[in-house]
């Protein structure tokens, strides 16, 4: 077969581990090969070349949190429009969370569904989290052996009947197997009684929506999730942090010796409550956006290497059941589907406002390939442009300023609460595994299982 592709890619700003600097990056059979000095290594024909000029190179991002909502709700998203979207987006791989689909991923069965449903239309690497729901602990060790990169639970009901979310003692056996079989146990964490006390007054005002889901319930279910994790010595991952409030209790755990990490959102990071119009339902995500001040403390924490990791929480639902006026909704938050589309923003919207308070492409990376990959066990081959990793890269111009537009995405309805704003960062080339994605032609993306080896997988 020709090589049709690049085997050098060149850039004045390749962002390595060890920070950002001019380099060749060779790559062969699909992996980086060696890394040398900007204009060093030769070529045999000018088309085995790829010169970035100042455009940076930086590792394909690993987005560990995307509902894909196939098989079941196809009409949502689906394999083929989110790993376009995510491609587009500079994201090389995904790990699909267990729910949203039907069936959800709680059994052997259902996740050989979902393979059949992605086999040969995924643009990106894609993975598969398992589900820990009420009565299936004797399945997670099947799964486990399937590959699946872990167990996702809810504690406060997920918006979908058939994942139904955990009791103290369901939480417990789950929590006791996945530590007796290795398995990370990642975890939706609101609490219900604390949701089912607080004022519940449906309508279009924000400000109504976010009292109905206060900070209180994040610090209350992440309190029993950690006393939980201490007794059963699981490995638990708290998904989605949105209140500021719930990280003195992680570092206390961790101080403790009790194996917790946790992540956040591009959204939780960029935007605020104060900017949310009423009725724009698109806004709508459960734990919700808060205000700036929590904004502000999410961010020292990320710059203090608090969170793991910033993945998308990409969770997108049709036009209708998000209720927005301009399909002819309501616009009644309460009653609005919960879930943010963001799959293919998440790079740009997080380096914007990273770049406003003085961080370098190399923290964005850090946060967005790097700690995902090593969360997931990828680290052997994800989440950095380093001599003998997949050669998933992606050409990212960070001056480039652009204004979204919802229809202009890959995402398969055209709903986000980013349309309108102004983004800076374009992702214009994306390789995977060496070769470069066209969105237009047949997708190679593959699907990937845990990996068996547990050294790829790091303690936090
Ligand atoms: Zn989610």
């Amino acid at each position: 077969m020709p090589v049709s592709w690049p085997v050098v890619i060149r850039s004045r700003r390749v962002v390595l581990p060890e920070g950002e600097r001019p380099a060749d990056v060779l790559v062969r059979d699909g992996r980086i090969a060696r890394i040398a000095g900007h204009g060093t290594l030769p070529v045999d024909r000018p088309e085995q070349l790829a010169d970035l000029g100042a455009t940076a190179l930086l590792p394909g991002l690993v987005d560990t949190h995307v509902h894909v909502n196939e098989p079941g709700r196809t009409e949502w998203e689906g394999f083929a429009t989110a790993t376009r979207a995510a491609a587009a987006g500079g994201v090389t791989t995904i790990v699909d969370m267990p729910l949203n689909s039907i069936p959800p991923t709680v059994t052997v069965e259902a996740l050989q569904l979902k393979r059949k449903a992605a086999e040969g239309r995924s643009w990106v690497d894609l993975g598969f989290w398992g589900g820990a729901i009420p009565g299936n602990a004797a399945d997670l060790e099947p799964l486990h052996r399937e590959g699946v990169f872990g167990f996702k639970s809810f504690l406060a009901p997920s918006g979908v009947d058939e994942f139904p979310h955990v009791e103290a003692a369901d939480l417990r056996a789950a929590l006791a197997e996945q530590a007796r079989i290795g398995a990370l146990a990642i975890i939706h964490a609101e609490d219900p009684a604390v949701l089912a006390a607080a004022p519940q007054q449906p309508g279009a005002r924000y400000r109504d929506f976010l009292a109905s889901r206060p900070d209180g319930a994040e610090t209350a279910a992440v309190s029993r999730l950690l006393e939980a994790a201490r007794r059963t010595g699981a490995r638990v991952h708290v998904l989605h942090v949105s209140s500021a409030a719930v990280l003195p209790l992680l570092r206390r755990a961790r101080e403790e010796g009790v194996r917790v990490s946790a992540e956040t959102c591009p959204h939780y990071l960029t935007l605020a409550a104060e900017q949310v119009p009423d009725g724009d339902t698109a806004f709508k995500c459960c734990p919700p956006i808060r205000d700036e001040a929590n904004r502000d403390a999410l961010w020292q924490a990320l710059a203090d290497g608090e969170f793991a990791a910033v993945v998308s929480d990409h969770s997108p639902s049709t036009p209708d059941l998000k209720l927005l006026p301009e399909y002819g909704g309501s616009g009644d938050f309460a009653a609005a589907w919960g879930g943010i589309a963001s799959l293919q923003l998440g790079l740009p919207a997080v380096w914007t406002e990273a770049r406003r308070r003085g961080h370098a492409l190399a923290d964005v990376v850090r946060w967005m390939s790097a700690g995902p990959a090593e969360l997931a066990g990828l680290s052997a081959s994800k989440g950095a442009i380093a001599v003998g990793r997949d050669a998933d890269l992606v050409a990212f111009d960070p001056e480039a300023e652009f204004a979204v537009q919802a229809h202009a995405l890959h995402h398969r309805n055209p709903v986000t609460p980013y349309a309108g704003r102004q983004l800076s960062g374009a992702v214009r080339a994306t390789w995977l595994r060496g070769r470069a994605v066209d969105t237009g032609a047949e997708p190679f993306g593959r699907l990937i299982v845990r990996p068996a080896n547990p050294r790829d997988r790091q303690d936090f």
